[in-house]
């Protein structure tokens, strides 16, 4: 896990490096500097240098890659759906891929 204390209110809370690599990958740049969290505590968003999270990142590299897989099969079946049916009854879901079961604890 990432740790990051908000710039705001000095509130520490954790980031999902999978999560984030994740996010990263949607965003337009190639090479984002930057990671927009957004602080549970008093929603500010907190840019995190994404260099400080490189390591992290690059040890679930492998999920990181499975979840925009996983997003990408799921963004194209949404597709086909739509084009199915003409109507927009519910959009995907791809708010919140955080559902899986990560435990993996870090010193
Ligand atoms: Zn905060």
């Amino acid at each position: 896990m990432i740790h990051h204390t908000c710039f705001k209110c000095k509130r520490r809370f954790e980031l999902d490096p999978v999560f984030v690599g994740f996010e990263l990958s949607k965003l337009k740049k190639k090479n984002p500097s930057h990671y927009q969290a957004v602080c549970p505590a008093c929603r500010s968003i907190n840019k995190v240098s994404v260099e400080q999270m490189q390591a992290d990142l690059d040890q679930v590299a492998d999920e990181i890659q499975q979840m925009i897989a996983d997003y990408e099969a799921q963004k194209a079946a949404a597709k086909t759906e739509k084009k199915a049916k003409t109507k927009t009854g519910k959009k995907a879901d791809t708010k919140s891929p955080k559902s899986r079961s990560r435990k993996r604890l870090k010193a």
